[in-house]
């Protein structure tokens, strides 16, 4: 995929089910960006913390400084100094990182979101229908069902809880694609 730097005022959202790379490309996005000299700020939700609470970091490893915030509102305060603003895990945030990704947006800076569009319903996750809708470049990535070998499209859920949001890797969930996705209550 080739790189492309950021314009003013648009915005990129990275999708697709856990383990099909999207933390990956954001990361080779910050790289890119940090290569052109450009500003660049990456922000992932506080409760993510499986990694390392100040980096965003892949299941395989690589990482990127990242600053871990418990309320969406102090990315669009830290993110004004920034030219190109990346967001990881953003289902985490749920609605209320649309006012911030918007705010940046009309301020003409470059947003860069990733995380899940589906949750393990397969049911849309706020607040990725909105932010599809606002997305100027929409990246759905994919890897192989954990079953079949099949293009995964969901994230299957391999732990008992009616949480919307468990975090987890490897042992909590794994790609599916839709024949052999069985949906969480
Ligand atoms: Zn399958």
């Amino acid at each position: 995929m080739p790189t492309s730097f950021p314009a003013r005022a648009d915005l990129t959202v990275i999708c697709g089910p856990m383990f099909a790379g999207k933390t990956s490309e954001l990361i080779r996005r910050y790289e890119a960006a940090a290569l052109a000299n450009l500003r660049v700020r990456a922000f992932k939700p506080q409760r993510d913390i499986r990694y390392d609470p100040s980096a965003v970091v892949t299941h395989a490893g690589k990482s990127i400084a990242a600053t871990a915030v418990e309320s969406p509102s102090r990315i669009l305060l830290d993110g004004l100094g920034a030219e190109l603003v990346l967001i990881d895990e953003a289902h985490f945030f749920g609605s209320p990182l649309l006012e911030p990704v918007l705010g940046l947006i009309n301020a003409g800076h470059s947003v860069v979101v990733a995380g899940l569009e589906r949750d393990h319903r397969g049911e849309p996750f706020d607040p990725f229908p909105r932010l599809l809708c606002e997305a100027d470049t929409v990246v759905k990535l994919t890897c192989p069902c954990a079953r079949c070998g099949a293009a995964a499209v969901h994230s299957q859920r391999l732990i008992e809880s009616s949480e919307r949001i468990v975090v987890g890797g490897a042992e909590s969930y794994e790609p599916r694609c839709r024949s052999c996705f069985v949906p969480g209550k």
